[in-house]
């Protein structure tokens, strides 16, 4: 039973002093306090080392029965314990029920599953109908194992992808830095080298040229600045263009995702999948058995006293006469045409239904 609201909040008072062995972080200050997932009531490191060491061990805070096991102890991450339960709940109830938008009929539906599984976890923060909510909560893990495995993995693979696009724009970012600092540099140099040009000229000529020559230089510096815009103009369009590519590429790539078989009924308004049906093994005659007919079977020898005496007559077996295949040619005209009814087949004929049939005999 996990401990009640008020007892968790509570123990929030005394966070310096571990309850187990009385010692207080103002004694020792390098002291840390451990919480275990079980019933979340707080020890200091040394207590878990001193009782849990030799295997699992009652919880020794008193009026607590859980066996707890040291491998599960850990460092608390949020300073409530209400928080800490519930975000711990929270984290294995998602990574179960972690079914995709993309999976549903409708928007609808993806609402319902999200209210459905808000639904359970307040149930298990809460203490409501916890059996029921961990039988079914289980039994969908195992129904569903490949589907949740596959999410995933589908998971684990965005977030790195996400990952290496941030890297990636930092990079892109710190190259476009980068090329703006030279190009400021480049066209402060350039400047001060044309002023300087300007200068010696105007101290190597005659003094009526001053005007001329400074306005020279003027235009100079006019006419770079305005190619380097345009170029800049170029440069920027292009990046755009390439930015664009970039996140249609993405798109793309979200689409593509593994489906599976999905047939629990915990979860509604999961899209059907239609698995394809198995393909049947090839029949090179459509359904017709060789050597295989309908009013008759082929027997090895008739009686008959015309016949017999063929058997033994060297004459006749030496040119590779074969009775067998008279006996079979025999009874096949024989039986030939009693499977055809002919006014039948005209009506059908006559009427428009007039289907190519294969003759069977
Ligand atoms: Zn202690
Ligand atoms: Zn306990």
């Amino acid at each position: 039973m996990p401990p009640s609201r008020e007892s968790i909040s509570n123990r929030g008072d005394d966070d310096e002093v571990c309850p187990v062995c009385k010692s207080s972080r103002y004694l020792n200050p390098d002291m840390r306090f451990l919480i275990n997932p079980e019933c979340y009531h707080k020890m200091c490191e040394s207590c878990v080392d001193r009782i849990f060491s030799g295997g699992p061990a009652n919880c020794p805070v008193a009026g607590c029965h859980k066996t707890l096991r040291k491998a599960r102890f850990r460092k608390q991450t949020f300073e409530d314990i209400g928080v800490e339960r519930e975000v711990d709940i929270r984290r294995r109830v998602m990574q179960v029920l972690n079914r995709r938008e993309e999976e549903f009929d409708s928007k609808r539906a993806y609402d319902d599953f999200l209210e459905q599984r808000e639904e359970i976890i307040a149930n298990l923060v809460h203490g409501t109908d916890v059996a029921k909510t961990e039988g079914d909560l289980q039994r969908y893990a195992s129904e569903n194992m490949r589907s949740i495995r596959a999410n995933q993995a589908l998971e684990a693979r965005e977030a790195s992808s996400f990952q290496e696009q941030q890297t990636h724009e930092q990079e892109l970012a710190r190259l476009r830095r980068q090329a703006a600092r030279e190009e400021y540099e480049n066209e402060r140099r350039e400047i001060l080298a044309g002023r300087e040009d300007v200068l010696s000229r105007l101290a190597a000529g005659k003094p009526a040229d001053a005007a001329t020559i400074a306005r020279e230089g003027h235009k100079v510096l006019l006419k770079k600045s305005s190619a380097r815009r345009s170029e800049e103009e170029r440069i920027r369009q292009k990046q755009a263009a390439l930015r664009n590519s970039d996140s249609r590429k993405a798109g793309a790539t979200a689409v593509d995702r593994t489906t599976e078989s999905r047939d629990s009924g915990f979860i509604k308004g999961l899209k059907r999948i239609k698995t394809p049906e198995p393909e049947k093994p090839y029949d090179p005659f459509g359904g017709l058995v060789p050597n295989k007919r309908d009013y008759y079977t082929l027997r090895d020898s008739y009686p008959s006293s015309y016949l017999d005496p063929i058997r033994q007559d060297t004459r006749m077996q030496a040119g590779g006469y074969n009775l067998q295949e008279y006996y079979s040619r025999t009874l096949m005209e024989a039986f030939a045409g009693l499977g055809c009814f002919v006014d039948e087949e005209v009506a059908r004929r006559d009427g428009a239904i007039s289907k190519p049939n294969a003759t069977e005999v």
